[in-house]
């Protein structure tokens, strides 16, 4: 297997390629470790961090912003921006409160107050 990726772990973005099987890859074209760790785990367990907002049930026309605590499988990502989008929330709202617990390991938190 080879594989052609961009590391998305700093603005230089080097050109990574990845060859070898999933028990042994190795990686060519990063210019420092974060970049072949970034490679290895999007090769074997991609994760992401998502970010949206949340409808404010008793405030018109308002929304909050959150994301995921940590980071999730890639191919959850869908099925978790389908329970975002089915959640709404009541202020007053803190950065940090909990707007869904438990899910994959993780939470979906506030990043924006509202009160
Ligand atoms: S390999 Fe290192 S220097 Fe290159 S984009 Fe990734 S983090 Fe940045």
């Amino acid at each position: 297997m080879e594989r052609k990726l961009t590391c998305i772990i700093c603005p230089r973005g080097c050109s990574l390629t990845v060859a070898g099987e999933t028990d042994s890859l190795t990686v060519t074209g990063h210019a420092c470790p974060r970049g072949e760790t970034y490679a290895i785990n999007e090769c074997t367990n991609p994760v992401r961090t998502i970010t949206s907002i949340v409808r404010v049930e008793n405030r018109e026309d308002t929304m909050v912003s959150v994301k995921t605590a940590q980071p999730v499988p890639k191919d959850k990502i869908f099925e978790i921006m389908g329970m975002i989008r089915s959640t709404a929330v009541a202020a007053p709202v803190k950065i940090g409160d909990v707007i869904i617990d438990n899910i994959y390991g993780t939470q979906v938190i506030a990043t924006k107050n509202i009160d």
